[in-house]
């Protein structure tokens, strides 16, 4: 097996994809070679997702997996938020780990296989230093984005000051540490000079960079930055707004600039105003309402994104009712629900679990098929419009890409005749809607 070869699966959300990447470019910057397949690789990487149960489930298994074909001449690495917040209990779980590393040390992946090599080691190796580091400090010169074809994630902050109390995130991350202003830009004009045509922004909470620089109103100020730097930039993308801080400088930028994409991803995850207290979100709902028309009114044809959860402690059917209504009222674009997941440490771990799990199916099941019928009313509303699709792959006969309205892997998809060039952001006719996707035609370029 060839030395300094390394596997890495990467799980869970965009910034942990940019972790993975990161990790990635100090490999190769260090002579490591990605390999495609884990007997390959002298290195096996599982940046994992530690979130919600579901997602842990899915770190341990694919954990096992690698720790069940591992030979004695390889070594397996937990990396990411599961390690960072359950530490040994993995190694535990999972024999057959060699070494743990927590997403805030990202960074020390090296360090971590150098110490392995000097081996042999009992026990797993445990890579977590309990200084409070987080993301933006020791950054070793690595560009903070994932790239996909002509698509790209920029993270611009990590952790989260916001007090959910569902939220486990800021156990992981710890509070918000924003990515220097004058990195970001230059990150952007290196992703735009590399052919990419859409910047995606990532962090927890992209409405709150800059408030630890010293910003007022630090994601205008970077947008508008950006259009100065990178004014040739197709698409720029902003994802994970907080309800209450999308600003009327915001709105302004977004609505002046063709190049910012009127689409905004703001989770707001429930309606009810008692359910939004004791999850410790925002609860002025009223705000919702009025910044959403804002919005709308200066950016027609806005797409919106969010996310709802449903069965939080105390959910009444009433409370239920009114998310319902919301969403029938609303008509968000795309809705991503999430059944409650109970989680130990968060500041709603007193408040139980004591929503019965089929109450929470039958839940999800009832707003998911609403706003399933209201997204395919949107998107028949387009049938006959021409949008610009960027053009990310061919299948079956079919250009498969993505309009101003879809975010990768979360949202739907533009299914077009013939076969375009990868990369290309075209004009295409749409013929047809499903309920999330749309089907089209290239339109002759004006
Ligand atoms: S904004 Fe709330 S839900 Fe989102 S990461 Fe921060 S604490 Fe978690």
């Amino acid at each position: 097996m060839p030395k300094k070869t390394f596997y890495l699966v990467s799980l869970g959300c965009a910034k942990n994809t940019v972790d993975s990447d990161s990790m990635a470019q100090l490999l190769q910057r260090d002579g490591y070679r990605a390999v495609r397949s884990p007997e390959r690789a002298e290195v096996l990487i599982v940046n994992t997702c530690g979130f919600i149960g579901p997602a842990r489930e899915e770190s341990l298994e694919v954990l096992h997996q690698m720790a069940a074909v591992k030979r004695p001449d390889q070594m397996l690495i937990a990396a990411g938020c599961l390690t960072q917040r359950y530490g040994m209990e993995v190694a535990r779980q999972v024999p057959g780990v060699d070494g743990i590393l927590g997403t805030r040390r990202w960074m020390d992946i090296l360090q971590v296989i150098r110490r392995l090599r000097r081996g042999p080691h009992p026990e797993p190796l445990y890579h977590l230093p309990d200084e409070a580091v987080t993301v933006g400090m020791d950054e070793q010169e690595t560009l903070r984005a994932s790239v996909a074809g002509a698509s790209a994630y920029l993270k611009i902050a990590d952790g989260c000051r916001r007090p959910c109390a569902f939220c486990a995130i800021p156990l992981i991350k710890g509070t918000t540490v924003s990515r220097p202003l004058n990195t970001i830009l230059d990150e952007a004009r290196r992703l735009r000079d590399a052919g990419v045509r859409e910047i995606i922004l990532i962090a927890q909470d992209t409405t709150d960079y800059g408030h630890d620089l010293g910003l007022q109103d630090g994601l205008a100020i970077l947008l508008e930055r950006l259009m100065d730097v990178v004014p040739d930039i197709d698409w720029v993308r902003i994802m994970y707004a907080f309800p209450g801080y999308v600003t009327d400088r915001l709105i302004e930028i977004m609505a002046t600039h063709s190049q910012i994409l009127p689409y905004l991803d703001i989770p707001l995850q429930h309606a009810h105003p008692e359910t939004l207290k004791r999850m410790r979100r925002p609860s002025n709902v009223d705000w919702v309402r009025r910044t959403l028309a804002k919005m709308r009114a200066a950016m027609p044809g806005l797409a919106i994104r969010t996310t709802f959860i449903v069965g939080y402690p105390g959910e009444t059917e009433e409370e239920f009712q009114t998310l319902l209504d919301f969403v029938d009222e609303m008509r968000f674009d795309r809705v991503g629900t999430f059944q409650f997941s109970f989680e130990a440490g968060t500041p709603s771990e007193p408040l139980g679990d004591p929503i019965l799990p089929e109450i929470k199916e039958t839940r999800y099941q009832r707003l998911m098929e609403r706003q399933q019928a209201i997204s395919l009313q949107i998107n028949q509303s387009f049938v006959g419009q021409t949008l610009d699709v960027l053009i990310e792959g061919y299948n079956n006969g079919l250009s498969v890409g993505r309009s101003y309205r879809d975010a990768p892997e979360i949202d739907g998809l533009v299914f077009v005749e013939g076969r375009l060039e990868v990369g290309r952001i075209l004009p295409v006719k749409i013929t047809g809607a499903m309920a999330y996707d749309l089907t089209g035609v290239p339109a002759l370029e004006s």
